[in-house]
C-alpha cells in the first residue's frame, strides 16, 4: 500500500496516543517525495503506536524498506530527542554507521552536529547531537561507563539479523537495562530492527524478554526476481566468471544497474579495473569515474617503475645494526582491528599480478559502463557515489563486498551477479588467532543478495554456482557467538561487572564448554580473580564461572586484541617494550611470513631456492640479533627482525622477494601495527604514554623482558622437553609435553630453535602434519615460570638439594596445581626434607 498523498513537508496524520510534541523537520520536496515511496512510511502510525505503548518493539522489513533511515526520523519528530536525550542507533558495520548518519542528516536538513556518528576511533558527536549512529562495540563501551545509558531515551539495534556478537550481547544487556530504567521512572525504549529473517531467537526467548515484544512486519514492494544458476560451479576463478557474466549482461540485456557480489577489497578493485578497461567511460565532467580510481593503481605504477629500475640499481643494503619503521599511515587510523567483514583480512592484497592482461579485455563498442567499487573501508565520499544516478548514456555497475547485502541499498539495480562466496573470520581453536577465509554463503544470504535485484522493477539474479551447490549451503549462518572463542567477550562482560556469565540472557548462548574454557584461560592469565579452592567440586566449578575481574583484567579489557595478546600489551608498558610487543602481536596474527613455508614449492629447485633465501635471511638475523637472549626469543625474534629489516628497506616487494619474505604478509603486518599503535595510544593516552612508530632494535635487556612478556601472555602454551630418563620410546626423542595436549609434540623444523631444543618453551600454535609441531617457539627460563604464571604454580618450602633444572638459583620447590602442570612435568617427586 503506497501512501497516496505526497504533500511535501506536511506532517503525516498523527495517532491520538502520540505525544503532543511534534518537532517539525524541514525536508526538501525531492527528499519528501523519495521518502513517501518507502514502504515504512505507510506504517509510520503503526510503528509509532507500538513504540509509544511498548518498552520493546521489533521491526522486521525487507532491506531497502526504509527502516534505518526513517525510524530515527519518526522518533525525532515525535519528540524522543531533546537537549538532554539522544536517539541512539547501533550498526554492526562501521560503513553503515557513517553513511546512514550522513544520509539521515541530509534527509532532515540537519547538520552533522545534530545527526552524528561514532565509530571506534572516530566520530563527529557534539553536545547538540540528537540522533547518534554508532557501531555496536561503541555502545557496549558506553554501557561500561554508564550502565543505565541515561543519556538515551531510545536505543535502536539495527541489523539484528546479522547476529554479530556485540549486537547479541547488547540485546541481552538491554533486556535488563530497560526494566531497570522503568523502575527508576526514566523509561528507555528499545527497538530491534532486522531484515525478514528468523526473529524467533529474540521473540520466543523467555529468558530474554518475559513479555513477548510486538513484531511489526513492514511489507516491501518486492518485484519478482528470476534466479539463474550456473550449470557448473567454477572452482576458483569466480572473479573471472563475474567478469564474463557482467560483460554478457551489459552487451545483451536491457537497461538496468548491475550489482556484483565479491568477497574482498582486492577482488573488487581488480574486477573494477577489468570492467573499466572493457567498457571505458570517458568522463567529461568532474562527477565521473576517473577520480575514484583505486589508490592501489598508483602503487602498482610505482611498483612497476621500481621493478624496471631495479635492473640498473643495486639493491638497498640492509644495515643490520638499526632499523626504523614507517610512521603509521594516516589512512589506517580509523580501521577497527577486529570488526567489519572486509575491514581486516587482505585489504592490502594488491593482487598486483593480475588485472592488466587477459584476452577478453579489449575495449568494446557497447555503452560505457559506470563502474563503482563498494566496500567497508572505501572513503565515505566514494561510497556515496553509488546512491547517485549514473551519468546519462551509461549503465551503473557496482562491484561490492557483503556490505551491499543488507546494510546499504543501492537504487536502480536490476541485475545481481552473486559469486556465492563471502570472506569470513575463522578462529584457530588452539591459539584463538583469527584469519580470514573465503567460504560459501548461507541460503539466507543468497536470497538476500538476489532480493537486491527486485527493488524497483522485476530483476534477475545470476548465481555463479549450481543449484546442487546451493542446496548444500547452510540455511542460515550461525550466530557469531557460537562460532568463536569467547574469552575476549567474557573479559568485556566481566569488565561490565557481569560475573555470572553463565546466567546472562544470550539470544543464543555459546556452548558451556566454550564459556568454561574462556573462564579458565582468563583466570590463568590473571585477568579474573581466582576462585576459592575449598568447598565441593561442583560449587567450585560454579564459582569458577563467576569469577570477578582483576585490576589487570580491567587494563587488558581496554586493548582491542585477544586476551593473551592484551596481557602482553598490558605488561609491555615497562621498559619501553610496547613497540616490539605490538610488532610481535601483529606478526603473530598474520599467516606465515616466509615464502618457504607458505605453500608447497612447485619444483625441487624452487624449494632449494626458497630455503637458500631464508637461510640468507637467518644469517643476517644472526649477525644482527647475535646469540644470547636474542637467539632465545627464537621465532618471535625472527618475526621482529624480519619486520624491522623489511621496514628498514622500505618494505618493498623486491626486498621481500630477495629474502624469501611474503610481501603481502609484510604489508598486512604494517597495517596491523598502525592500527594497534593507534589503539594503544588511544587507551594509554591518559597514562601519558606515547608510542613512537619508529623503533630501534631492542636492547638485550629488552629482549629478556620480551621473553618474559611472551611467557606471561602465552603461559598456557608452555611445553617442556621430555627428559632422557623419562623417555619411554625412542621415537619421542626431542619431543615435548604441553599443558594442553596428551600427545607429545615437536619443535617445527622451520623454527630457529629446532636444533637448540631448550628445556622449556612457549609456542604460538600447534600444527599437525606428519607429527604435531609447535610453531612460533620461544625459549623460557624455568625460574620465570612460577613468577610469571602464579595461578599455575608458586614457590613452596625451600629444599636442600633442589632438582637443578626446576628452579635454579632459588633453592625452592615449585608447588603446583595438579591439573595442567602435571603433564608438563612440574609434578615433582614428593621429596621429604
Ligand atoms: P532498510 O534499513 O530498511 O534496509 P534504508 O533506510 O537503509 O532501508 O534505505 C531506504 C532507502 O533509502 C533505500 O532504498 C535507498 O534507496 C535510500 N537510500 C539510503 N541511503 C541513501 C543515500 N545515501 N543516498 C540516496 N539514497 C539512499
Ligand atoms: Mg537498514
Amino acid at each position: 500500500a503506497a501512501p497516496s498523498a505526497p504533500v511535501p513537508q506536511a506532517a503525516p496524520s498523527r495517532a491520538p496516543c502520540q505525544p503532543a510534541v511534534f518537532i517539525p523537520v524541514d525536508r526538501t520536496p525531492e527528499i519528501q517525495e523519495a521518502r513517501l515511496k518507502l514502504p515504512i512510511l505507510a506504517e509510520e502510525q503503526v510503528v509509532m503506536e507500538a513504540i509509544n505503548e511498548n518498552p520493546i518493539v521489533i521491526i522486521c522489513g525487507e532491506t531497502g524498506s526504509g527502516k534505518t533511515t526513517q525510524v530515527p526520523q519518526f522518533l525525532y519528530e515525535a519528540g524522543y530527542a531533546s537537549s538532554n536525550s539522544t536517539i541512539g542507533i547501533t550498526e554492526p558495520r562501521r560503513v553503515a554507521a557513517v553513511s546512514m548518519s550522513q544520509r539521515v542528516a541530509k534527509e532532515m536538513n540537519l547538520s552533522h552536529r545534530e545527526v552524528s556518528y561514532q565509530i571506534r576511533y572516530e566520530g563527529n558527536v557534539t553536545d547538540e547531537t540528537k540522533i547518534k549512529f554508532m557501531t555496536d562495540g561503541v555502545l557496549l563501551k558506553e554501557i561500561q561507563k554508564d550502565f543505565l545509558l541515561s543519556k538515551y531515551k531510545v536505543i535502536i539495534i539495527d541489523e539484528a539479523h546479522e547476529r554479530s556478537m556485540f549486537t547479541d550481547i547488547l540485546i541481552g544487556l538491554l533486556s535488563r537495562i530497560v526494566p531497570l530504567r522503568h523502575k527508576k521512572g526514566l523509561p528507555l525504549k528499545l527497538i530491534i530492527m532486522s531484515a525478514t529473517l528468523r526473529v524467533e531467537d529474540f521473540t520466543d526467548n523467555t529468558r530474554l524478554f518475559s513479555v513477548k515484544p510486538p513484531v511489526i512486519q513492514v511489507d516491501a514492494r518486492q518485484f519478482p526476481v528470476t534466479v539463474h544458476f550456473n550449470k557448473k560451479t567454477p572452482l576458483d576463478d569466480y572473479s573471472g566468471e563475474c567478469f564474463r557474466k557482467v560483460c554478457k549482461i551489459h552487451r545483451m540485456l536491457p537497461a538496468g544497474g548491475i550489482l556484483v557480489f565479491l568477497t574482498g577489497q582486492a577482488e573488487v578493485h581488480s574486477l573494477c579495473r577489468r570492467l573499466r578497461k572493457a567498457f571505458p567511460y570517458q568522463k567529461n565532467n568532474s562527477a565521473g569515474g576517473e577520480d575514484d580510481k583505486e589508490d592501489s593503481v598508483e602503487e602498482i605504477r610505482k611498483f612497476k617503475k621500481s621493478r624496471k629500475r631495479r635492473k640498473v640499481l643495486a639493491l638497498p643494503k640492509i644495515d643490520l645494526n638499526s632499523y626504523s619503521v614507517v610512521p603509521v599511515d594516516e589512512g589506517d587510523e580509523d580501521r577497527d582491528i577486529d570488526s567489519d567483514d572486509d575491514a581486516a583480512g587482505s585489504d592490502l592484497d594488491l593482487d598486483l599480478g593480475d588485472g592488466d592482461s587477459g584476452e577478453d579485455e579489449k575495449s568494446d563498442s557497447s555503452l560505457p559502463l559506470f563502474v563503482l567499487p563498494l566496500y567497508s573501508l572505501l572513503a565515505p565520499e566514494k561510497q556515496a557515489k553509488v546512491f547517485r544516478s549514473p551519468p546519462a548514456g551509461t549503465r551503473l555497475c557496482v562491484v561490492a563486498t557483503n556490505v551491499a547485502e543488507t546494510s546499504l541499498t543501492i537504487p536502480g539495480i536490476k541485475y545481481v551477479v552473486d559469486c556465492g562466496k563471502v570472506k569470513r573470520r575463522f578462529y584457530d581453536r588452539i591459539t584463538g588467532v583469527s584469519s580470514f577465509r573465503v567460504t560459501w554463503i548461507s541460503q539466507a544470504s543468497a536470497d538476500q543478495r538476489a532480493g537486491r535485484a527486485g527493488r524497483t522493477e522485476p530483476g534477475h539474479c545470476y548465481r555463479l554456482y549450481s543449484s546442487a551447490v546451493f542446496m548444500d549451503f547452510e540455511k542460515f549462518s550461525a550466530p557469531e557467538i557460537t562460532k568463536r572463542p569467547v574469552e575476549d567477550l567474557i573479559l568485556q562482560m566481566k569488565a561490565l561487572n557481569i560475573e555470572k556469565v553463565i546466567n546472562f540472557p544470550f539470544p543464543t548462548p555459546p556452548p558451556t564448554e566454550a564459556l568454561a574454557a574462556a573462564e579458565e584461560l582468563l583466570i590463568a592469565l590473571g585477568a579474573l580473580k581466582e576462585p576459592p579452592t575449598t568447598g565441593r567440586l561442583k560449587e567450585q566449578l560454579a564459582a569458577k564461572l563467576s569469577c570477578p575481574i582483576s585490576p589487570l583484567g580491567r587494563v587488558m579489557a581496554t586493548f582491542p586484541v585477544a586476551p593473551r595478546y592484551a596481557k602482553m600489551l598490558a605488561l609491555s608498558r615497562q621498559h619501553d617494550c610496547l613497540p616490539y610487543t605490538i610488532t610481535i602481536v601483529s606478526a603473530m596474527t598474520v599467516r606465515e611470513l616466509f615464502e618457504e613455508f607458505d605453500r608447497p614449492a612447485v619444483s625441487e629447485e624452487e624449494a632449494a631456492q626458497l630455503k637458500g633465501k631464508r637461510a640468507r635471511f637467518l644469517q643476517m638475523q644472526k649477525v644482527w640479533a647475535g646469540q644470547g637472549p636474542m637467539q632465545k626469543l627464537g621465532d618471535l625474534m625472527v618475526m621482529l627482525g624480519a619486520v624491522g629489516a623489511c621496514e628498514y628497506a622500505g618494505c618493498t616487494r623486491s626486498f621481500c622477494e630477495e629474502n624469501g619474505l611474503r610481501y603481502k604478509a609484510m604489508l598486512e603486518i604494517r597495517r596491523l601495527r598502525g592500527q594497534l599503535t593507534t589503539a594503544v595510544n588511544s587507551v594509554c593516552a591518559d597514562a601519558g604514554l606515547y608510542v613512537d612508530p619508529k623503533m630501534k632494535p631492542p636492547t638485550e635487556a629488552q629482549v629478556t623482558y620480551l621473553r618474559q612478556i611472551v611467557l606471561a601472555g602465552l603461559g598456557d602454551h608452555l611445553a617442556r622437553r621430555i627428559q632422557a630418563e623419562e623417555l619411554l620410546d625412542d621415537k619421542w626423542k626431542n619431543a615435548y609435553k604441553t599443558a594442553l595436549l596428551e600427545d607429545p609434540v615437536f619443535i617445527h623444523p622451520s623454527s630457529v630453535l629446532f636444533k637448540e631444543l631448550p628445556e622449556f618453551v612457549v609456542y604460538q600454535e600447534i600444527v599437525e602434519t606428519t607429527k604435531m609441531y609447535m610453531k612460533g617457539v620461544s625459549a623460557v627460563e624455568p625460574e620465570w615460570i612460577p613468577a610469571l604464571l602464579p595461578p599455575y604454580c608458586h614457590f613452596g618450602k625451600p629444599l636442600e638439594n633442589p632438582p637443578p633444572s626446576y628452579c635454579p638459583g632459588t633453592g625452592r620447590v615449585l608447588c603446583h596445581r595438579p591439573s595442567v602442570f602435571y603433564r608438563v612435568g612440574w609434578q615433582l617427586p614428593a621429596v621429604e626434607v
